[in-house]
């Protein structure tokens, strides 16, 4: 149901397509090279469901990762879980990407960059990443309002018709949903 995405488009597709939770969690990855095991899951499976394939996806953690850990830590300790993210190791389970329900009721600790912006982030850092991604003033007080009334998914929608120009008359309910819609409208 998802076409193939290549690795050389990865920072392109998280500006223009990601929702904002996987978005954060991209930009952190970059920026520190690591991320916890709560945010690997989320965006893990995120890519895969967006059809980052099993090399490309060990090709990208390893990367980040090495940066901070060593290719050898990476291959030991952090390639499994990829692998077993893709269905290729343990069970073999082939792992769903979280929905928005899940990802919101997530309790993130410190430390942690997984779960919902327009749940977990304050609302100072809130309106600063709605900022940073283009959402003008006014529609950001229509999404901090969606936000006090706990309707975060809600929120989210207004997000995404604010900084794509278009409407999204099914609602966000799935970050892949999200970025599947976004890719619509922009191919
Ligand atoms: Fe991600 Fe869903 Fe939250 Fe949007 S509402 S930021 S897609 S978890």
């Amino acid at each position: 149901e998802f076409a193939e995405i290549s690795l050389k488009d990865i920072d392109q597709l998280a500006s223009n397509s990601f929702p904002l939770c996987m978005r954060h969690l991209f930009e952190k990855l970059r920026e520190d090279h690591h991320l916890r095991h709560g945010g690997r899951m989320q965006l893990g499976l995120f890519l895969k469901g967006v059809g980052l394939k099993l090399d490309d996806a060990l090709a990208f953690w390893k990367m980040e990762f090495s940066q901070k850990v060593g290719t050898e830590r990476f291959d030991k300790e952090y390639a499994y879980t990829i692998r077993h993210n893709y269905g290729k190791e343990g069970k073999r389970t082939d792992y769903t990407p979280y929905s928005c329900h899940k990802i919101i009721s997530s309790t993130p600790g410190v430390g942690d960059h997984h779960g919902c912006p327009y749940r977990h982030f304050s609302e100072e850092n809130l309106r600063a990443a709605l900022g940073k991604i283009g959402v003008g003033s006014r529609a950001l007080d229509d999404v901090m309002d969606k936000v006090r009334n706990r309707h975060y998914q809600l929120a989210c929608t207004l997000t995404f018709e604010a900084i794509h120009a278009a409407s999204c008359d099914t609602g966000i309910n799935h970050p892949n949903h999200y970025f599947s819609e976004s890719q619509k409208i922009l191919k």
